[in-house]
């Protein structure tokens, strides 16, 4: 039998991006071990197959083509040691309960996908970080070094490249067994929906959505037959390029090279230069992929951007993640838009309403304020719907537990809570009651504002 997926290490995919400056890749200290780490990786099993990702590429056809709504979250950087099965299961759970709010309210069927399975690789602003005078190289994520503050955990280890495939192969494993899960199923979420407005007075006022999202069933879909609750893509940055071109495979009957380390991988801000290393890879892998755009991308280069990931316009191709900042993004982000529509390009465009709003608690954690991340949102809806364009979907750092990380939202959470249960070891999340509270919230400002995607009953 021929195999199905080849490495092909001859293969263009895995060769042209070397050659090119890539930003933000590690400094690793033993060139013999990155070497083992990654010939490891090329003779290991992929993680996602391209049938798979082709699921997912039709899924975000309908997303740019208006008639679906993608809801994105997870962790900043998933971490060894706090991956497990709790966490898993309550960041799916979050993740399913909001497709259930936000598919009722967009009165569209949703793409759920998860920052998950490979989240282990961080971009930095800066290459060191500097504590009581002693500087050490700044933590990575944990497929890089480790995040304890210690000159020992910060020195880069390739090894630790194998052990973020395994764990997120298992991610993988049980994420793909909670679907079949029965305690995992839309009724789940409507339950959970139920106990959320129950639980306090704050929210009383979102019960009758609630009702409503019940008497429809939770998932309102369009009836075109598609859209199964339990369907859970996983996603991640391709940040580190030794890691995904040894996962990179050629599927035997197509030719074409997929990267298998996820379904949806994306360039984050710090790299997505034209001339670099990772446009170059993106440009050659058959995956659906995402490209972050924050508020100093300008048109010519978006363009140029869009031509070089997504040459021959493919439906769900490319989806654009727009992180510009509560202040900035209704008056950067209309420019953008108009051009892209003007020249007729096809993309799903997706609101990241974290990354443009990070400040400094004076504790000296960063946070992230709910109120900034809503207007971001609103302000994201606001400028699409003005265009007669689709506002496709929302790109979150979240998580099922129960963490004090961003301030605000209906529990009140003030700068004082955040030591309390702060756990990121990079950026803060939502928890899964702020990230309840901003979907809900969104949806009276949508009604509020009778923009088009509040659902018809809200009216
Ligand atoms: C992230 O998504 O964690 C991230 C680093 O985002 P960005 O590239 O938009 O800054
Ligand atoms: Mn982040």
């Amino acid at each position: 039998m021929t195999s199905l997926l080849d490495p092909a290490t001859a293969h263009a995919v895995h060769t042209t991006w070397r050659s090119l400056p890539a930003g933000q890749q590690p400094a690793w200290p033993d060139s013999g071990a990155l070497d083992a780490a990654v010939t490891a990786l090329a003779s290991s099993l992929p993680l996602v197959t391209p049938r798979e990702c082709d699921l997912l590429k039709t899924r975000l056809a309908a997303v740019a083509r208006g008639e679906a709504f993608l809801v994105q979250g997870g962790d900043c950087a998933e971490a060894l040691d706090a991956v497990n099965a709790m966490s898993i299961g309550r960041t799916a759970s979050t993740l399913q309960q909001l497709a259930t709010v936000f598919g009722y309210v967009m009165s569209l069927p949703v793409v759920t996908l998860a920052r998950m399975a490979g989240q282990y690789a961080k971009p930095r602003s800066a290459a060191t970080e500097t504590r009581r005078g002693v500087e050490l190289p700044v933590y990575r994520g944990d497929a890089v070094n480790g995040h304890a503050f210690t000159a020992a955990a910060r020195i880069p280890d390739p090894q630790r490249l194998v052990r973020v495939y395994d764990k997120s192969a298992a991610t993988l494993n049980l994420v793909r067994a909670f679907g079949a899960d029965e305690h995992s199923g839309p009724g789940h979420a409507l339950e959970a929906l139920r106990q959320f407005t129950a639980a306090s007075p704050e929210r009383a006022r979102y019960e009758s959505l609630t009702k409503e999202i019940e008497q429809a069933g939770g998932f309102t879909g369009t009836g075109d037959g598609w859209h199964t609750p339990d369907e859970l893509f996983m996603s991640h940055e391709g940040l580190l390029l030794d890691y995904e071109s040894a996962l990179t495979r050629v599927e035997a009957a197509t030719g074409r090279p997929y990267a298998t380390s996820g379904h949806l991988l994306w360039i984050g801000e710090r790299t997505r230069r034209l001339d670099g290393a990772h446009v170059e890879y993106f440009s050659r892998i058959s995956n659906p992929i995402a490209v972050k755009i924050g508020p100093t991308v300008e048109e010519d280069e978006l363009l140029r951007l869009i031509d070089r990931l997504s040459p021959g316009g493919e439906p769900g191709r490319l989806t654009l993640v727009v992180r510009m900042g509560a202040g900035t993004v209704r008056r950067v982000l209309p420019g953008l838009v108009e051009r892209v529509m003007a020249e007729g390009r096809s993309v799903a465009w997706v609101s990241d309403p974290m990354h443009g709003n990070t400040v400094s608690a004076p504790s000296g954690h960063k946070t992230r304020r709910f109120d900034d991340v809503l207007d971001e949102l609103t302000g994201f809806f606001e400028v699409l719907h003005g265009l007669g364009a689709h506002p496709g979907g929302v790109h979150l750092e979240l998580t099922g537990d129960d963490v004090t990380e961003c301030v605000g939202g209906g529990a009140g959470l003030g700068f004082a809570d955040l030591p309390t249960r702060y756990r990121s070891v990079c950026d803060p999340r939502l928890n899964r009651e702020q990230s309840l509270d901003l979907a809900f919230q969104l949806a009276e400002l949508l009604d509020a504002a009778r923009l088009p995607g509040a659902g018809e009953s809200l009216r």
